[in-house]
């Protein structure tokens, strides 16, 4: 390459045809169709993120319309109007940045010029960038023109937030949502252009830059740029990660096996790892997150990604997908997007990350309702218990043994996970004193009258500073409207104080799971109600064996 004549690839590689475009063939094919069939709308709207080719596909679109051998879907690039529309000069092809032209005064001069003819094509087409940016005024003024545009004029405009662009002119514009490109199309595009650019770009290299560039092409096309001005002529993905402080997938791969899998010291190991090399904790969460995404994703439809993620990728996603249920994933996905919140902010972002991990597989370890259901018709059996059966629950017991056996954990993880099983239990001491203390109230009312029917549709479902929450089903909630008079309440209120020594306030919360009060009555054998299976002394004793709890 000599410097002299040095263009960045973005502008070098920018594409000259519809059938250039990466990623949007829904877009080029029905702009192709509407140029053969001449069916031109006189104004479109070009709408979708930054880099993905809006301005490109404007420029095609205006070179085939004003192409001397045009109008067509293939404009020759050669011709005088083709070059200068390419070249950004063309007389006839007018560019406004919506972002710097959005005084009345420059939509005004818009609406002078609107009225001349072309001075050398067929149209005089205005792509206006950022059409969202102008002011409503010029806006307005805009409107006028587009309400009845003479026939020699085009509009196309380009919006990354439709949302921003008045209904008005949104009604009058055909318009197309570009998509951000599969980061294998990227990659292949990158591969394209390094053999052009006669560039050793290792297959994995391209792959990092795809998924840094995160859908947008220019922004791969401008990294790649730089990676070449920085390591010459042979890049590994190890200067991709290495440049821009990206975590190689490897990573984010290895850190996910060891979150599903409860390793809670390996995993910290990592990441303490990725910090000191120096790697954006952001990025890294960002990129957990995303790839407990592609497992969700993967296991609704194992398909659906491949052209997202290259094929190492999907054969981890394949053993992780056996690894946790679709619930549990959901609910770690949720987690760590509420770290990343939080780590937004935070002066250290690591110490967020480690809680949050040390979190992940902490709530892993507990045992779903169902594992218990499970667990205990083993122990009704007879059977003894089995811990691969249940892989959080066995994962949630090697956990815990394991920072015993060795590895050293820094005491700052090891306070974490500390304070993390502390809460756990003054959570489930406070569940049990509830259970205890309204126990003692039961016992106390009488065994007729409303006080004994309204208790027997309700039971304790925790405590909640000086508030004891009384759950009942939701089918019961007019019952207990009724039955939960001033009176009722006060009575329960001092009940509960006369047994604890302290004040309440009852609270009564209509509760999934709970069974109306009729059902108690007619209960089956065969009817496996959640909260009947709760009080069974043999889910207690599984409960116990798991050291787990309940989740409902
Ligand atoms: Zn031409």
């Amino acid at each position: 390459m000599e410097p002299v004549s040095y263009e960045v690839f973005a502008r070098k590689y920018r594409p000259q045809t519809f059938d250039d475009l990466v990623g949007q063939t829904h877009v080029s094919r029905t702009l192709k169709n509407a140029v053969a069939q001449n069916r031109l709308a006189h104004a479109y709207l070009f709408v979708g993120p930054r880099g993905i080719g809006k301005t490109s596909t404007a420029r095609i679109l205006a070179k085939s319309l004003n192409c001397l051998k045009g109008p067509t879907v293939t404009p020759c690039g050669q011709c005088d109007n083709c070059r200068e529309i390419a070249g950004g000069n063309s007389l006839d092809v007018i560019e406004i940045d919506g972002a710097s032209n959005n005084s009345v005064e420059d939509v005004r001069q818009l609406r002078e010029n609107v009225r001349y003819a072309p001075a050398k094509g067929r149209y005089k087409i205005y792509l206006v960038d950022e059409v969202h940016m102008l002011s409503p005024a010029a806006f307005n003024a805009l409107l006028k023109t587009l309400e009845e545009p003479p026939p020699h004029v085009k509009f196309i405009f380009a919006t990354t937030e439709p949302q921003k662009v008045l209904p008005t002119i949104l009604s009058r514009c055909q318009r197309f949502d570009l998509h951000r490109i599969p980061a294998n199309l990227i990659a292949q595009h990158l591969q394209f252009i390094a053999d052009k650019e006669k560039i050793t770009l290792e297959p994995a290299a391209g792959h990092a830059i795809a998924r840094g560039a995160e859908g947008g092409l220019r922004d791969a096309e401008s990294m790649l740029d730089q990676l070449v001005a920085f390591c010459g002529e042979k890049i590994s993905e190890n200067d991709v990660l290495n440049v821009f402080g990206f975590t190689s997938k490897q990573t984010v791969i290895d850190l996910t096996g060891r979150i599903l899998r409860g390793e809670t010291p390996d995993a910290i190991d990592l990441l303490h790892q990725q910090s000191e090399a120096g790697k954006d904790m952001m990025r890294l969460m960002s990129d957990l997150i995303a790839y407990l995404r592609d497992l969700l994703v993967f296991k609704a439809k194992p398909d659906a990604l491949s052209e997202d993620v290259d094929p190492e990728a999907q054969k981890s996603l394949a053993a992780h997908a056996e690894l946790i249920t679709n619930d549990r994933l959901l609910e770690l996905i949720d987690q760590f997007a509420a770290a990343e919140g939080r780590m937004k902010w935070a002066p250290n972002k690591k110490l967020h990350f480690e809680v949050a991990i040390i979190k992940a597989i902490q709530s892993l370890r507990q045992a779903t309702l169902d594992e218990v259901i499970e667990k205990l018709g083993e122990l009704r059996d007879g059977k003894a218990v089995s811990e691969k059966e249940s892989p959080s629950v066995a994962a949630g017991v090697r956990a815990a043994r394991k920072p015993s056996e060795g590895g050293s954990p820094s005491s700052q993880n090891l306070a974490a996970d500390t304070a993390a099983t502390t809460a756990t239990r003054v959570a489930e001491t406070a569940m049990l004193d509830a259970d205890e203390l309204w126990q003692k109230v039961v016992a106390k009312i009488p065994t007729k009258g409303f006080l004994r029917t309204l208790s027997e549709a309700i039971r304790p479902i925790g405590i909640d500073g000086r508030n004891f929450l009384l759950g009942h089903s939701p089918d019961d909630k007019s019952k207990i409207e009724s039955l939960a008079s001033a009176n009722n309440r006060r009575q329960l209120e001092t009940l509960l104080r006369e047994a604890s020594g302290r004040d309440w306030s009852v609270k009564f919360v209509a509760k999934e799971g709970i069974l109306p009060q009729k059902a108690f009555g007619v209960l089956s054998g065969e009817v496996k109600s959640a909260e009947l299976f709760k009080d069974d002394p043999l889910i207690q004793e599984a409960i116990e064996i798991f050291k787990a709890q309940i989740k409902s």
